[in-house]
């Protein structure tokens, strides 16, 4: 495919460092992608998350198929256009939030009719839909639709899932068709039987992507056993590829992905727990509502440069939380986004330097030491 393509650069162990390039710029690998579910990483401006070090965002078809509608998008010049983001973006495909919407939803081998959790109207999502809203929105790269199960399930009900999701693969294929510049990823599904997802990965790879991505994890099967899944589902993915883990995850779940061979992950949890003010810093969870801030003049972590911590105390941090005050999930979502992608570059300078075991045992033992005591 012309103008999308993926450069590895360096391995360390199964790590890989790498550079997406696509005709909005280059992604650099290991890379993590803030959420932007409506349009908008929640609290941020497009280019204060570009600040972070973000080289690209993630956008919700279910949400934005319903409202503004990607008819109203595409008129309005597309997603990059329309929300003030001229990098690369990828859109899900739709189908993980709507497989959430349990008994509000219809599931046949077509497509997902469910009803809008906003006014209650029906819509239907297809390979075939989703693939033209995608396309309305203008994303750079392109989710297949899935169906991811509900967990926890049988060895049964896992494979019905995940061959549907093979079939409705190969109709995202036929559907997204020959689009210069723009990426179509498939999906891996099995949930944690190691059978179901070398089933997985070989219809993929006969059906031909530009990129691979590992679903059915971090769905409540835990770390372990997500760990336990990507040691071998990594492997059976195209090395010249970039593979995706979708919705990963806690700092440390970042961390072990990416020693397993995983160069992408988004999450909405550093701009989630921003809002409910909870930071996330090198020494673990702060959670800044907590009294023992209400009088401390040192920054949430003395070593970041966000401009949470580089101008703001955690006795002003912890105020503005407690007055229910916006700026505070301004600043706590900053500097979230910042610390991960903070740990995205420095695991990125490790891999090129063959370094990425000692650096991941500083991480371990920042964590373990706890935050600083209180004055
Ligand atoms: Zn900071």
């Amino acid at each position: 495919m012309s103008g999308f393509s993926f450069t590895l650069r360096a391995t360390d162990g199964a790590a890989r460092r790498g550079i997406i390039t696509t005709p909005r710029g280059e992604i650099r690998t290991p890379a993590f992608m803030p959420v932007g579910t409506a349009g908008t990483v929640k609290a941020m401006l497009p280019e204060s998350v570009r600040a972070t070090g973000a080289d690209i965002l993630l956008g919700n078809t279910y949400h934005l198929m319903l409202r503004p509608g990607a008819e109203r998008v595409a008129r309005l010049g597309g997603l990059h256009r329309f929300m003030n983001w001229e990098g690369p973006i990828l859109t899900d495909s739709g189908g993980f939030q709507v497989m959430s919407l349990a008994d509000l939803r219809k599931l046949t081998e077509d497509g997902v009719t469910f009803a809008s959790h906003i006014d209650g109207s029906r819509h239907m999502l297809s390979p075939e839909t989703s693939m033209e809203i995608q396309r309305l929105l203008g994303s750079d790269i392109v989710m297949a639709f899935d169906e991811c199960p509900a967990l926890p399930a049988s060895h049964e009900r896992q494979a019905e899932a995940m061959r549907l999701s093979m079939r409705w693969a190969q109709r995202s294929r036929d559907a997204f068709g020959d689009r210069p510049g723009h990426a179509l990823f498939g999906i891996m599904q099995g949930g944690v039987e190691r059978d179901l997802r070398e089933e997985s990965a070989a219809a993929l790879r006969g059906i031909g992507f530009d990129g691979y991505a590992i679903g059915g994890l971090a769905v409540g099967e835990g770390q372990e056993a997500m760990f336990g899944v990507l040691d071998y589902a990594t492997a059976l993915l195209p090395a010249d590829q970039p593979r995706y883990l979708m919705g990963v995850g806690k700092p440390d779940d970042i961390v072990g992905a990416v020693q397993r061979g995983v160069d992408m992950m988004d999450c909405v949890l550093p701009s989630r727990s921003g809002r409910t003010g909870q930071a996330w810093t090198r020494h673990g969870v702060v959670n800044i509502k907590n009294a023992r801030h209400a009088d401390d003049p040192r920054p949430l972590d003395d070593a970041c440069t966000c401009p949470a911590c580089r101008s703001y105390s955690r006795a002003y941090l912890h105020h503005v939380f407690r007055a229910g005050e916006m700026i505070s999930g301004m600043l706590l979502t900053w500097h979230n986004l910042h610390y991960y992608q903070q740990i995205m570059g420095e695991m990125r300078a490790a891999i090129d330097t063959g370094s990425l075991d000692a650096w991941v045992a500083r991480f371990h033992a920042e964590r373990a030491e706890g935050d600083i005591p209180p004055l």
